[in-house]
């Protein structure tokens, strides 16, 4: 039997549970997302079959002149998406992309300056657990009183240390990065500028959100968050220079990684064309004015929003002094089909584990055609739950209710 169904009814029985829970779960994972059947369909392909060691019309194996031609597209794509004249699709992941920089124009024991996990940041921007936090001296820097990067503060570290490379970009920070002021920071003190925009990227594709590469030497990025592809990490550049091109390209390949993943980079390639399509502007215009309507409705609801609202896909709930932890918070949404992550918020006096917030996104529920309205109604549901988190009464009833709007609202139809 070809099928996975005849032949592993096992796996099969699990592939056909998450497609259903993708279908009757609300997610708002803010880092989560629908590719869209193109783009499955490219992964799902032959290409997988192909090694590709190398760049396209320079590679290490015969065979190679098909999948140079997905290469070829996915890099002229992505540089016109994003006004780059660099680009580098071959990344597995967007921790990849990240180590990729950090090893071409850093030395090991080299400081970086990046936004702290516990206020915003990535693992991979300089925490102790992560490779970034072990390798260099990782100094770290958060966020003010208000919930707003603290810019000061970032230029006193900067001064202080001398960083040969400074960190921007976030997992969960739900305002406007000043891209521009990071570069004045950064060429005071004579470092480089890296900006992480995964969470962003397709807000920056689309328009709605600054984009760092005027102000970046360099810019990595997933590509399955906002951008909507398939899993995946990009590194992109505006002029960074041939010397940074070059150190970037060899430490891709043959530094970091092997043989490219071939299927992954033609959905890439998909992904990228879609995004350069009308539709997608409007969509991501969306993403927006539906975090709004979700924060403007928590708000209302008398919880608090990390920094008072959010200019982006994601807001930070703030649940200190509620009388709920982000860890009950989580698993009793969960229970009313509604998928969130618990999340530290700053000043948080929980453990990472436990937490006292919830991390809130819409590029999913957008995806799916919700609009501002349908976006107030599941915010009310998910206040229900975080009013009465122990009540089994109140959560079933959400549930139904949530049940009903994901079934207006199909993902694959
Ligand atoms: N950078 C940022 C800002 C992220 O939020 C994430 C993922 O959550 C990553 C990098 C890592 O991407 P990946 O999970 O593909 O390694």
């Amino acid at each position: 039997d070809c099928t996975i169904e005849g032949f592993d009814p096992e796996l099969a029985r699990a592939m056909a549970d998450e497609a259903r829970r993708q279908e009757d779960h609300v997610e708002l994972i803010a880092s989560e997302n629908y590719a869209s059947p193109r783009v499955m369909e490219a992964q799902g392909s032959v290409l997988t079959n192909k090694y590709a060691e190398g760049y396209p019309g320079k590679r290490y194996y015969g065979g190679c002149e098909y999948v140079d031609v997905a290469e070829r597209l996915a890099i002229e794509r992505v540089k016109q998406l994003f006004g780059a004249t660099y680009a580098n699709v071959q990344p597995h992941s967007g921790s990849q992309a990240n180590q990729a920089v950090y090893f071409a124009l850093l030395e090991p024991g080299d400081t970086i300056l990046g936004m702290s996990l516990a206020h915003g940041g990535h693992l991979t921007h300089g925490a102790r657990v992560n490779l970034s936090g072990k390798l260099f001296n990782a100094v770290q820097y958060g966020v003010n009183d208000q919930g707003f990067v603290d810019y000061d503060e970032v230029e006193r570290l900067a001064v202080e240390h001398k960083p040969k490379m400074i960190v921007a970009g976030f997992s969960a920070y739900s305002q406007v990065m000043d891209w521009a002021r990071f570069r004045t920071i950064a060429d005071k003190v004579g470092a480089y500028l890296f900006v992480d925009m995964a969470h962003v990227a397709g807000l920056v594709a689309a328009g709605v959100y600054p984009s760092p590469l005027p102000h970046a030497h360099v810019v990595t990025s997933t590509t399955h968050k906002t951008l909507r592809g398939p899993r995946g990490g990009i590194i992109v550049a505006k002029d960074p220079g041939e010397e940074i091109e070059k150190k970037l390209q060899s430490i891709v390949f043959p530094g970091i990684q092997g043989g490219p993943l071939m299927h992954v980079i033609a959905a890439k390639a998909v992904a990228f064309k879609e995004a350069l399509e009308p539709e997608f502007k409007t969509y991501q215009q969306q993403v927006v004015k539906n975090a709004q309507a979700m924060a403007r409705t928590i708000i209302e609801r008398g919880y608090k929003i990390v920094s008072g609202g959010t200019r982006n896909h994601l807001m930070l709930v703030d649940m200190i002094g509620k009388g709920v932890t982000g860890k009950d918070a989580e698993a009793a949404l969960g229970k009313a089909h509604i998928t969130v992550n618990k999340n530290a918020v700053p000043n948080d006096p929980q453990k990472p584990f436990v937490t006292s917030g919830l991390r809130i996104g819409t590029p999913a529920v957008t995806t799916r055609g919700y609009m501002e309205a349908d976006c107030v109604e599941l915010a009310n549901w998910l206040c229900d739950v975080l009013d009465a988190p122990g009540d089994e009464a109140v959560i079933a009833k959400v549930r139904d209710k949530v049940e009903a709007q994901c079934r207006k609202f199909p993902v694959y139809g």
